[in-house]
């Protein structure tokens, strides 16, 4: 992978381990020579990430709508920063831009961000590894909620089996780095459409 893109929470809330987590994946990333994408804030987790990223000498690549420049900060000392029109295009570009997806802790646009390309990975429009980095067991439920889905059939368990998790940053860049995408056509046969 030459590139990773992080989606990540525009807030902190102060925990330790999390800040740790932040630090040992930009080692690894910085030391492997990968890139980080992320959404050009200087605010919250995103804002430490591309810190982190810049202080150990690696690449920090921005993409942030032009309206989210002053609320989400911009930071000023990236590598490259894309300024775009909406959010549609700069998940777009974010994608385009990385060869693998990691998910840190994070609010409502994380998620957002998190299950949109994870939908395009299902319908085969990429084949890019997703990583949940599961620090605290904070997507703990969010896993669960995904085998809920399997167990009742909206969910098929080869598709659930795209998304890797860990909690520990080195163990999920394996298991990225290992990854091959087999997703399974979304519909299931036999069961009733209407
Ligand atoms: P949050 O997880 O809510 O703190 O948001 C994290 C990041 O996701 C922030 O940079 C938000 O601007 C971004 N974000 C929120 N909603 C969207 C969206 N629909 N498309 C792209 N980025 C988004």
């Amino acid at each position: 992978m030459n590139a990773i893109c992080v989606f990540c929470g525009a807030n902190f809330n102060g925990d330790e381990k999390l800040k740790t987590a932040i630090e040992e994946l930009a080692e690894l990333m910085v030391n492997q020579n990968i890139s980080l994408v992320f959404g050009g804030g200087k605010v919250g987790v995103m804002g430490l990430i591309a810190d982190a990223i810049l202080q150990r000498g690696g690449k920090a690549i921005g993409v942030i709508p032009g309206f989210l420049m002053d609320k989400e900060v911009g930071h000023q000392g990236l590598t490259e920063m894309h300024v775009v029109e909406n959010m549609h295009q700069r998940k777009q570009l974010m994608n385009d831009l990385c060869d693998g997806i990691i998910t840190l802790p994070g609010g409502l646009g994380t998620l957002e961000e998190f299950f949109e390309t994870l939908t395009w990975l299902q319908l085969g429009l990429h084949h890019k590894p997703i990583g949940l980095l599961n620090i605290n067991g904070f997507y703990d439920f969010l896993l669960k909620q995904m085998d809920v889905m399997v167990e009742n059939r909206f969910l098929k368990p080869a598709n659930r089996e795209l998304v890797l998790s860990s909690q520990n940053p080195q163990e999920l860049l394996k298991l990225m780095q290992n990854f091959k995408a087999v997703p399974e056509e979304v519909w299931f046969k036999n069961q009733n459409l209407t």
